[in-house]
């Protein structure tokens, strides 16, 4: 056999390989649907009655096919959407010849039927889908980052623990000139540092606004280098902003309160690298089961 031929041979029989790798694998129920575009029975599909936020994509090829946004409940038995992601589902006539079928435009597996003009949504149509067609994907949460000097880090960690919308905190140091400074290098109050809380939030759920508010109203931001009885630079109030849109929130809520009254000593500062604390000061009160000594929350805001 000449060598060309042999090269041709190989190359048809490793593309001819990957195309079925590419894919995922299959049971009888899948192949069933998605192959010989076979029907689930109503009712039965672990998505009929889910409500998740997320996308939905083909159980074969794995492209995005739906979005939760777009489902809706139509009472049918089978997931119902009213609307497909631009591009990614095809349709073609049914070989009854009277519905219409929608495939993956990607690897054409069978997803169901689409029907129009039935008046379940404002648009109009309902894609009829499979839920063995599909693979829920949920939706990864939005994170921002906030920073928030006030005193000691255990007792603003522990309000801001209890808010909505918060995924996470850590306590540690930022705004200083020393790198991966511990507990009581800060605590000389020589390294620039001021005791800070990380706080790690989903923008979808609650606003840096409320936050930046919660942390005006959960210590004193009138002391100068100091909160109650903890004494130092780092015990300053501070913001330390990741955004442009986080300065001017902060710069905001310091004007109204100064409009109220108050004297605020709250620094604006941009945000630097965060060192974690030691492990012991995580989660410090939560551990402990106890409250903060000297973070009470005080209603400053309307
Ligand atoms: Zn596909």
């Amino acid at each position: 056999m000449n060598k060309l031929l042999l090269f041709v041979i190989l190359l048809i029989g490793v593309s001819f390989m990957s195309a079925e790798d590419k894919y995922n694998k299959l049971n009888d129920l899948e192949k069933y649907v998605i192959e010989n575009k076979g029907t689930e029975r109503p009712f039965t599909g672990i998505y009929n009655d889910h409500d998740e936020e997320g996308v939905y994509k083909c159980k074969r090829c794995g492209e995005t096919l739906f979005k939760s946004d777009d489902k809706f409940h139509s009472g049918c038995g089978w997931p119902s959407f009213d609307d497909a992601i631009d591009g990614k589902v095809k349709e073609q006539t049914d070989a009854d010849g009277r519905r219409t079928e929608i495939l993956c435009a990607n690897c054409n597996a069978h997803l169901g039927h689409v029907f129009k003009g039935e008046g379940y949504t404002d648009k109009n149509i309902r894609h009829c889908v499979n839920s063995v067609s599909l693979q829920f994907e949920p939706e990864e949460p939005k994170q921002e980052k906030a920073y928030f000097a006030g005193g000691c880090f255990w007792g603003v960690e522990y309000h801001f623990q209890k808010l909505d919308g918060v995924l996470s905190t850590a306590v540690g140091f930022m705004g200083g000139s020393v790198k991966n400074p511990g507990y009581y290098d800060v605590v000389g109050g020589n390294t620039g540092h001021a005791e800070t809380a990380e706080i790690v939030y989903d923008p979808a759920k609650v606003s840096f606004e409320k936050l930046a508010k919660l942390f005006f109203e959960i210590h004193d931001p009138t002391q100068i280098n100091r909160q109650g009885p903890d004494i130092g630079h780092q015990y300053r109030s501070a913001v330390f902003y990741t955004n442009k849109e986080q300065k001017k929130i902060t710069m905001q809520l310091i004007e109204e309160l100064e409009d109220k009254g108050y004297d605020i000593a709250t620094e604006l500062e941009i945000a630097t690298s965060f060192y974690p604390a030691e492990n012991y000061h995580q989660d410090y009160y939560e551990k402990k089961g106890s409250k903060p000594y000297c973070h009470v929350y005080t209603k400053r805001f309307d």
